[in-house]
């Protein structure tokens, strides 16, 4: 029985541990965190979206993900939580949560099992070098200890780095991508695995808030709108489109249907929001909605412009359709629109386009689309071909999901078959 160093215990590394230790194996995790799953705290808002049950999302190597998810599937992975002690809920579309609706519950119930089955998880230690030697694996790391009480009114002084060596047998590296870096990821652990040979396909922020043309979203910081997303390059070919919630802020959109576009961002490319479904109006022709917004201009003729969407649309909101229509005057009167002017806006209701600049970035990606080659990995034991005892599972690989628990549920999976299977 060999002795198996998990480098992460996030979502994948704690699984592994999990799953490693039931079959009786001596499983050490090292964690360059103050505390294991960090990440998984805040995810789903705090409210831990593990797992989805509907058709599987997923992008960059979607067969492999598939293949992963064949092995365990839904069913056994919530067989795995119940096991844990953790009773699940599912929302709409199939999101999954802990029953309590707090992923606290779940970092809480892997942290007991982990404990239990005598996993030890070595805090603080960021595994630096990772090489093969005498049949095994050498990790060399560094553990951060914090230097004493922190004097009233002085500056903290950096933790000492105190060097570390472990031996293994097998190693599984699950020490997730380049997104989210506050939670411990910023893509330094490639490196751990391109040393044996393993390719890094390109790596990108996903799921991350778009920068956008700012003019036409000038005042709409924080506004809320329920859309249909649609990105198209700059020739105005289809890149990708979703449904569902955009979040204004002040140099771009985020919100879940806007991040879920980052993976398909190119130079150049644009964002057009249909915003019919802020009127429940979401399959309406365009001049079907003119005629509608006729019958509401015939009613308030004398009324300023500013107040041809009330009661639909949010003052801040409507003012950008309108200035982005060609109306930015909001004083006029509403009877002194000329006779196209409320076909232009139906159409500019229908196609809010924003220029998109680029994304937000690694620091508030949730995910990373891109990422070790995953060819090179067996995916029904996640062993590497290039290296014997080598294994890898969750973010780190060529695998990014939709959001909605997608991601997680991948984390897990791949953590669980890395141990040895559920
Ligand atoms: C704000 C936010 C919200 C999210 N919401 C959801 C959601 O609702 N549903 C969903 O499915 N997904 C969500 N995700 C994505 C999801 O959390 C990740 O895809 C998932 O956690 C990946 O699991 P992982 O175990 O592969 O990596 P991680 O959970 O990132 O864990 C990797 C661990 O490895 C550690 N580590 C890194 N390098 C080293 C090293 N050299 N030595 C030692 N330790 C190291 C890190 O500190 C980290 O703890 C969210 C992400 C964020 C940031």
């Amino acid at each position: 029985m060999g002795r198996v160093l998990i480098v992460g215990a996030g979502a994948a590394g704690m699984a592994a541990a999990i799953a490693a230790a039931r079959q009786g194996q001596s499983i050490t995790v090292l964690e360059r965190n103050e505390k294991s799953l960090k990440k998984l705290g805040v995810t789903g808002n705090g409210r831990g979206n593990l797992l989805n049950s509907g058709d599987p999302l997923y992008y960059g190597d979607a067969g492999f993900a598939a293949q992963v998810l064949a092995r365990i599937p839904y069913g056994k992975l919530v067989q795995f939580f119940e096991e844990l002690g953790v009773p699940l809920r599912e929302e709409a579309e199939g999101r999954i949560y802990p029953a309590a609706l707090q992923g606290a519950v779940a970092v809480d119930a892997l942290r007991l099992k982990a404990r239990q089955l005598g996993v030890q998880i070595c805090t603080r230690t960021q595994v630096i070098r990772l090489t093969a030697q005498g049949g095994g694996f050498v990790l060399e790391a560094e553990e951060s200890v914090p230097r004493g009480e922190q004097a009233k009114g002085k500056k903290a002084l950096p933790p000492e780095k105190i060097p570390r060596m472990y031996k293994a047998d097998q190693v599984v590296v699950a020490a997730g991508g380049a997104a989210a870096p506050a939670h411990g990821t910023d893509g330094s652990a490639y490196e751990l695995l391109t040393a044996f040979g393993h390719s890094l396909t390109p790596i990108r922020p996903a799921l991350c808030a778009l920068l956008t043309d700012r003019k036409p979203i000038q005042g709409l910081a924080g506004q809320r709108v329920r859309a249909r997303l649609t990105l198209r390059d700059r020739l105005g070919h289809l890149l990708h489109e979703t449904q569902g919630e955009a979040l204004f802020a002040q140099d771009g959109v985020s919100g879940i249907a806007a991040m879920q576009l980052a993976r398909w961002v190119h130079d150049g490319c644009v964002l057009h929001m249909d915003l019919r479904d802020e009127l429940n109006r979401e399959a309406t022709e365009a001049g079907e909605l003119r005629d509608y917004l006729q019958t509401i201009a015939d009613s308030r003729q004398e009324l300023p412009l500013s107040e041809l969407f009330t009661g639909m649309l949010m003052p801040q909101v409507g003012r950008a359709v309108l200035a982005a229509a060609g109306y930015p005057e909001q004083s006029r009167r509403i009877g002194s629109l000329p006779p196209k002017a409320l076909e232009t806006i139906a159409a500019t209701l229908t196609d809010f386009p924003l220029a998109v600049e680029g994304l937000r970035g690694f620091d508030s990606a949730q995910v990373t689309a891109g990422g070790i080659a995953t060819a090179d990995f067996n995916p029904a034991t996640l062993e590497s071909r290039l290296q014997k005892g080598l294994y890898a599972a969750g973010e780190i690989l060529d695998v990014d999901g939709d959001c909605g628990g997608f991601n997680l549920m991948f984390a897990f999976a791949s953590g669980l078959l890395a141990g040895g299977g559920f």
